[in-house]
């Protein structure tokens, strides 16, 4: 059920320990179980509620999940705030003010409307794509105010100007289990998509599956990396080596570059058989040009390895290798691994361009991780520049964990 009034009124408090309020007044989003001392009320789960330090003074308003480790992710740091519908209300005008930014760029209508917690309204991930809106939650609280939330969306422009047709849901995410809650998706309002929505960015067209795509479809948080490689002097007459190619993203801009032959891999048939059907729709003449291979990339770049095989420029951008700080040492093993690999691959001065979006590999770690695989290859890498996720994904300062997608444009001599 959907209140929002109900749900905007304070339902009970959270009292803190001694000594554990600071990174709430430091505008922490979130409450770990640990910080605890005990609950006032009888607060059902996703209801509103106050927190007060040990001395019972107010410092802000969250919602609740017991069965969460993070038990309240905190949405106003003004105690007398009720949580109602006027609030989020604001809250979405505010983020869609900061799309700005891409709303005033005829040629990108796929970006970041919502960004969770960075925006305010923690546990809510709201894309754009065209005329659709794409929303995650993440979070019990956002989930049961699900209909407050597409109540607003219907009705409020987008960042250009023009209204959403349609408002789906992507929530078939594994977090949500740590939440107690189900995956769930569908169209919550308005009109379907057909198979697949045509998505301009930069320029360039994309056919994005919003219903059984990636995540709520297409990795938008990469659109600035994208479009470095439409740069003739990085890209032009060169031998790229896509891995982990998704539906091509960096194969329309290696294009766009004038790479002579662009060679895709990816685990996902369909992803590259959306790969091949973006590149040519961007590029007609490329047909037959580039290649689309499916496998494990560890495994193929091994096999490059063997047979010799390589490239003057190599993109690689795996998936989350960490989930949870047990997997970190796996994980960078991992990612040292297949760079590693990419280095080995690259011909004298070559291009290497390397992410992680694990939030838990600090760009400090990832550095690290890169050192040890020139090491180990035998290699003088340069980092050229920072690559970061793009400015509709914008970072907290006092939620460094918003801080996810880091990359370093290096050569590889
Ligand atoms: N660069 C892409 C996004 C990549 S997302 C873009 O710009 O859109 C990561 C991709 O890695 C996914 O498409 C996933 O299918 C693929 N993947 C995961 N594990 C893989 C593996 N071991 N080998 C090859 N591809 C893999």
């Amino acid at each position: 059920m959907d209140n929002s009034d109900q749900q905007g009124a304070i339902n009970g408090i959270l009292q803190l320990k001694k000594g554990r309020d600071k990174p709430v007044i430091q505008r922490h989003p979130w409450v770990f179980s640990g910080a605890v001392a005990h609950v006032i009320g009888d607060p059902q789960p996703g209801d509103t509620i106050l927190i007060q330090n040990h001395r019972q003074k107010p410092l802000a308003i969250g919602y609740y999940n017991p069965h969460s480790q993070i038990v309240v992710r905190i949405c106003t740091w003004d105690p007398d705030q009720p949580l109602s519908e006027g609030f989020w209300r604001e809250k979405i005008t505010r983020a869609y003010t900061g799309r700005q930014l891409l709303a005033f760029d005829p040629e990108t209508n796929g970006y970041r409307l919502i960004f969770g917690e960075t925006d305010g309204i923690p546990g809510l991930i709201v894309d754009r794509y065209a005329n659709y809106l794409v929303m995650q939650c993440l979070t019990l609280g956002i989930d049961c105010r699900k209909e407050t939330f597409v109540n607003i969306l219907k009705e409020t422009p987008l960042p250009d100007g023009t209204l959403p047709v349609g408002i789906l849901e992507r929530s078939d995410v594994a977090v949500r289990a740590k939440e107690n809650l189900p995956q769930s998706d569908g169209l919550l309002w308005g009109k379907a998509p057909a198979e697949s929505v045509t998505v301009k960015e930069n320029g360039f067209s994309f056919e994005v599956d919003l219903i059984g795509g990636h995540k709520t479809g297409f990795y938008l948080d990469q659109r600035d990396n994208r479009q470095l490689l439409t740069s003739p002097s990085l890209t032009a007459g060169k031998e790229v080596l896509n891995v982990f190619a998704y539906t091509g993203g960096f194969a329309v801009t290696g294009a766009a570059g004038g790479a002579t032959s662009i060679l895709n891999i990816d685990t996902s048939i369909s992803a590259l058989e959306l790969a091949e059907k973006n590149v040519l729709a961007n590029f007609p003449e490329r047909v037959d040009h580039d290649e689309y291979l499916a496998g494990d990339a560890f495994q193929i770049l091994r096999d490059f390895r063997d047979s010799g095989r390589t490239f003057d420029l190599i993109v690689l951008d795996p998936p989350k290798f960490v989930h949870g700080r047990r997997d970190l040492q796996r994980a960078s093993r991992g990612y040292k691994d297949i760079n590693w690999l990419g280095m080995r691959l690259l011909k004298p001065g070559g291009i290497l361009m390397t992410f992680s979006c694990s939030g838990l590999v600090s760009i400090d770690l990832f550095q690290k991780i890169i050192f040890g695989a020139a090491v180990d290859a035998g290699r003088e890498v340069q980092i050229l520049r920072h690559l970061h996720q793009g400015a509709d994904h914008p970072i907290l300062v006092t939620f460094p964990e918003s801080a996810y997608l880091k990359g370093f444009l290096c050569r590889v001599w």
